[in-house]
């Protein structure tokens, strides 16, 4: 391990800096206003082969790993274009289809999750389970060798503009009691499967939805590969899942202190740049450090995560995930606060970012349920739940 960042991957982030530059903060919030999607950024990071840096070669990705996916999502955030599909599609799916899914599974998805040409989302959350994913109830029943799925799922991102969704549910012989997740990967326009708009206040291009599955039939080869690996499948895509919510926010937070900073370098309202009042700088500095240490145990999550230590991945991510939603949150609220009155208008582009820095200490997993990880898994206490 090097604190140092090899020459591959500061060529990496300057790429991915450059791509994302050519379209601006502005693309990303004009599509998120009009209410479309940013296709022509999700195309070309594909064609580059960004989505897909984490994937394995031999099925179109690039082979190098999460530390490498992580960086290129920081980028993307900090450039302001922080797009959610990219904690889903090749970080959560792609690691869970290209670690356990058959031959047949890999060759089918991980090429177009690859270069961006599938985008696949993925459904766990339920309106009546929430952060307890062991009461999820989408049941999956057997009839001949088909599967028929039924359940509800909210707050699915992207699902709109998916062409398939790994479902996780629960097989009829497990229907009740501690989760053995069953994976299912569902084409969109499979009949039964439908969603609705949950109206959010997220400034994104990104929206999230209801998803009903109304006894939808699968054919036997969409369950992700053995019934047998169940949890193993799921943790899977759970490090990835937070080392990529932790960049996102790495990324937002950098975002802020830039503009802030930027601001506070110009604007003279006495005889200074407002910059030089400590009032502003020490505050700033502060959560530039914060930022910083965050990333750091964000490279120390993927670090591990690549180099095979699933365990020690798992306390770095969450922990990580942690520092980075409450840095970035500090980061845009101090940002808003740097700019005055700017901070809220529509020009300056960091207004928009209040809510949607928030949702890093939600989702993927909230602080909440990081610090109970911390707590009995780190600290060794008792459970309260
Ligand atoms: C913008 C956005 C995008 C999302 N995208 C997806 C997606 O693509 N796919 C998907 O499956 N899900 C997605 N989610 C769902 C997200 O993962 C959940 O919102 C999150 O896990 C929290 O679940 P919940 O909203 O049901 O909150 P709840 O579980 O109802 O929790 C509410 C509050 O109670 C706290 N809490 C709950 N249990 C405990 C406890 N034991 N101890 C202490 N505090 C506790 C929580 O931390 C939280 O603060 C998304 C959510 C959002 C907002």
């Amino acid at each position: 391990m090097s604190f140092i960042e090899t020459e591959e991957q500061k060529a990496l982030r300057q790429a991915v800096a450059a791509m994302v530059a050519n379209y601006g903060q502005d693309y990303y919030l004009e599509k998120a206003r009009a209410g479309e999607h940013t296709t022509e950024l999700w195309n070309e990071a594909g064609k580059l082969g960004f989505i897909g840096v984490n994937l394995p070669e031999e099925y179109g990705g690039g082979g190098a790993g999460m530390y490498e996916l992580s960086l290129v999502m920081e980028e993307m955030a900090a450039g302001g274009s922080a797009l959610l599909m990219m904690v889903v599609s090749p970080a959560i799916n792609g690691t869970i289809i290209s670690k356990f899914g058959t031959e047949e599974q890999k060759k089918r998805w991980i090429p177009g999750i690859a270069d961006g040409s599938i985008t696949m989302a993925f459904a766990i959350t339920e309106p009546d389970a929430g952060s307890n994913s062991h009461r999820i109830t989408t049941t999956a029943r057997r009839d001949g060798s088909d599967w028929i799925l039924k359940g509800q799922k909210t707050f699915i991102s992207g699902i709109d503009q998916a062409q398939a969704v790994l479902v996780v549910g629960r097989t009829e012989d497990h229907k009740t009691g501690n989760l053995k997740p069953a994976l299912f990967v569902i084409p969109t326009d499979t009949p039964g499967l439908s969603w609705t708009k949950i109206d959010m206040e997220i400034i994104s291009p990104e929206s999230q939805f209801q998803v009903f599955l109304d006894d939808v039939r699968l054919p036997a080869d969409a369950l992700v590969g053995s019934e047998d690996a169940a949890i193993a499948q799921l943790f899977a895509g759970l490090n990835p899942e937070r080392i990529m919510g932790s960049a996102m926010a790495v990324g937002t937070g950098r975002l802020a202190i830039a503009k802030a900073t930027d601001y506070l370098k110009t604007r003279q309202v006495w005889k200074v740049p407002i910059g030089s009042h400590q009032g502003l700088s020490h505050p700033l500095a502060q959560i530039h450090i914060e930022v910083e240490l965050a990333k750091l145990m964000m490279q120390k999550a993927a670090t591990l995560y690549d180099a095979g230590d699933d365990f020690g991945a798992a306390e770095a991510a969450n922990m990580a995930k942690y520092a980075a939603g409450e840095a970035s949150v500090r980061a845009v609220d101090q940002a808003v606060q740097s700019l005055g009155g700017n901070g809220l208008t529509k020009e300056y582009g960091i207004a928009a970012a209040v809510t949607a820095s928030r949702l890093a200490r939600i989702a993927p997993v909230s602080r909440e349920m990081i610090l109970n990880f911390v707590a009995q898994t780190s600290l060794g206490l008792p459970r309260s739940y």
